[in-house]
């Protein structure tokens, strides 16, 4: 319930909008000048920022070194922020500076990870700080070798990891994390629903967690062998029972060709590493593997 909330918040989804007039610079090192550490930052201000997010705790934060005054600021974002909504909040607030405000016909660099379209409050706050100095939004991936960057780094995780206090979402969620939580709420009430069902027993053997790469896999196969995959799963194979019986020490189904028939004990060992699996093993087991062992036991 709290996840079907996520499609009610606040959110960042802004109209695009170009501005051909704008009065900085945006100015992106070559490759050659970014591997040897020559990216020009001989301003009369220089400060870097920095967004970053915590993949544990999903906080996210911001921060900002400005090395000519010596200071340094950093911003707790909580925990529905994108890296880039960090990055962006971090040069908004750099270009709100007192310390660069207060400054007149001062050269000033802006040193960035971003070298994307801003969002449009980071635009004109560029532009108002840019009336009465010369600025420069610098392009300073993070490999650069330059000090500045890892400090301001520094501050962006030392705020991911503070706790943010007040009601969030802080900066408004992006239409992708909204289409992210609703896929990962909707994928787990459909998990809940297969574990609270009560038929499906032999295929709840094999199906024990919800595996979206699992998944992705068999959307990849084709017809035929998607067929077969789905008899492994639930039961309902089309075994080829004209064939004489494998070891005809119990009837043949489907978990006792893959886990315990003592005919294919050669084979399941080669390809699942074992020669003889319970039902637990064989639902941790990739479904190639089991499509390979089906194979190989000739009933398919
Ligand atoms: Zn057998």
């Amino acid at each position: 319930m709290i996840n079907a909330l996520w499609s009610a918040m606040r959110r960042n989804k802004i109209l695009p909008s170009f501005y051909f007039d704008r009065n900085y610079d945006a100015y992106i090192p070559t490759r050659d000048d970014r591997n040897e550490s020559r990216v020009d930052l001989n301003d009369k201000a220089v400060c870097f920022t920095d967004g970053s997010r915590i993949n544990s705790t999903v906080q996210a934060g911001a921060g900002i070194y400005n090395q000519t005054d010596c200071e340094e600021y950093y911003y707790p974002l909580g925990c529905r922020c994108s890296v880039f909504q960090a990055e962006i909040y971090a040069i908004l607030q750099c270009a709100w500076l007192h310390s660069l405000n207060c400054r007149n016909n001062a050269s000033v660099a802006i040193c960035s990870k971003v070298s994307s379209a801003l969002v449009a409050d980071t635009v004109w706050a560029l532009t108002e700080l840019s009336v009465h100095n010369s600025v420069r939004l610098v392009w300073t991936p993070g490999y650069c070798g330059i000090l500045g960057n890892e400090v301001a780094d520094g501050l962006s995780r030392q705020a991911s990891a503070i706790k943010y206090i007040g009601l969030e979402p802080v900066l408004g969620v992006t239409s992708l994390t909204v289409r992210n939580e609703l896929q990962h709420w909707a994928c787990r009430e459909l998990w809940k629903q297969w574990r609270e069902a009560t038929r499906f027993r032999q295929a709840k053997q094999l199906l024990r967690q919800a595996n979206l790469s699992y998944t992705k896999y068999a959307l990849r196969l084709c017809r035929t062998v998607l067929r077969i995959l789905i008899g492994l799963l639930t039961g309902h194979a089309d075994l080829n029972r004209h064939s004489l019986p494998l070891c005809q020490e119990d009837e043949e189904t489907v978990l006792h060709l893959l886990g315990e028939c003592s005919a294919l004990v050669v084979k399941r060992a080669n390809i699942l590493g074992s020669p003889y699996l319970c039902y637990e093993e064989l639902g941790k087991m990739h479904w190639c593997a089991l499509l390979r062992l089906a194979k190989g036991s000739q009933r398919f």
